[in-house]
């Protein structure tokens, strides 16, 4: 179905829920021993994207993602059926974005073949750190070798569209970790880096090791530090800050991630995957098993208040925040009149800014998100 343009922008996503092994601090969907049920998933997968395609009505889709988990554990031949199959089902804009997350340890040549074949565009790789000692400790399988193997795998097969995903707040990362890991991502040349804290989950084995004093977190003041320390460096290399965690070269942001944070319609497929569909809201089974087995999705028709507060919610991470245009083009109302009383205080004290129809978060907005958001909600 190429070459039809999309009339609205709408995303697709695929949950690949495989891992070669579980890293210390996760608890996504993701399982490690499980590649027995490879070919098994790729078909449930294929039989969801044909079912929900037809429920609405083959629309165009702009955005491509597959997250995980680890794509980049498919085979290359199932990866290539369900890529095949989304090819058929939806029409696929010819200038879409198309990104798979891959963990460096596991990228081959055959696979970043696949890859291209199939439309990919755009590779995200989880880097996390560039030493050792601290990828150790996470779990990670890679090392910053397999870092550069998979970058220059990624680009001799086509794809040039790069983002690296790093981490910071690290048990026992240091500012010069921290600047090490700077200088080694940027030396790869990517187009987009994504920041993120680390968050310590129940149920994970870091969070164990944490409660019985066997590793200890840098804390908060060294957690602002070193979130200061990727912003300023990454600053200087050109990149902007569109979104609390995430810069990107000019025009490289993640098309697909924004439209989720403008609150556009997606499509998510594969055990944990969510959808938003004409004010639908879709969650598929987390589990595994229970996918495999055919359980059906949990659904929601989502209130015309919550829609307004979720597109405040997720607008505001953006630095260019909401636009007053597409929320009354939306909503059929002002947003000034909306939510103009309750985020007044947060004007005045000068944690949210107005300026030629946007509303946005300043710097210490951000710091403070969340203060922002409960006024909202009162
Ligand atoms: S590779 Fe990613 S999804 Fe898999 S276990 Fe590690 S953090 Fe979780």
């Amino acid at each position: 179905m190429d070459g039809v343009l999309p009339l609205k922008p709408l995303g697709l996503y695929f949950h690949i829920p495989f891992c070669a092994r579980k890293c210390a601090y996760c608890d996504f969907a993701s399982w490690a021993g499980r590649e027995a049920d490879r070919e098994r998933y790729a078909e449930a997968l294929c039989r969801e994207i044909g079912e929900r395609a037809e429920q609405c009505g083959h629309p165009a889709a702009d955005t491509v993602f597959f997250g995980g988990g680890t794509p980049s554990l498919l085979p290359p031949e199932l990866y290539r059926r369900i890529a095949g199959t989304l090819r058929e089902r939806f029409a696929i804009a010819p200038d879409a974005e198309w990104t798979v997350e891959c963990n460096p340890g596991t990228l081959t040549a055959e696979f970043a073949a696949a890859l291209r074949e199939s439309g990919c565009n755009r590779l995200s790789m989880g880097m996390q750190a560039a030493q050792p000692e601290l990828l150790r400790t996470l779990g990670r399988i890679h090392t910053l070798e397999g870092v550069r193997q998979a970058a220059a795998i990624a680009r001799d097969a086509g794809i040039n569209n790069l983002n690296l995903d790093l981490m910071l707040g690290l048990p026992g990362q240091t500012a010069e970790h921290m600047r090490e890991t700077l200088d080694a991502a940027l030396d790869l040349r990517p187009q987009h880096v994504s920041c993120y804290a680390l968050i310590v989950e129940e149920g994970t084995p870091l969070h164990d090791w944490v409660e019985r004093g066997q590793v200890s977190l840098p804390g908060e003041d060294m957690d602002r530090a070193l979130y200061g320390l990727c912003r300023d460096t990454l600053e200087r290399h050109g990149f902007h800050q569109y979104e609390i965690s995430n810069f990107a070269l000019p025009g490289r942001e993640c098309r697909h991630n924004v439209h989720c944070w403008q609150r556009r319609d997606y499509l998510g497929f594969g055990c944990a995957a969510h959808s938003l569909w004409r004010e639908e809201r879709r969650a598929n089974p987390r589990e595994l098993d229970d996918y495999l087995a055919g359980k059906p999705p949990e659904t929601e028709i989502i209130s015309p208040a919550d829609a307004r507060f979720e597109y405040m919610m997720l607008g505001l991470r953006l630095t260019a925040g909401v636009s007053e245009g597409d929320f009354e083009e939306r909503f059929g109302r002002s947003l000034w009149e909306t939510y103009g009383p309750r985020l007044l205080p947060a004007v005045r004290d000068g944690r949210v800014a107005r300026q030629n129809g946007r509303v946005f978060l300043t710097c210490r907005g951000m710091d403070v998100m969340n203060s922002v958001l409960v006024a909202l909600l009162d």
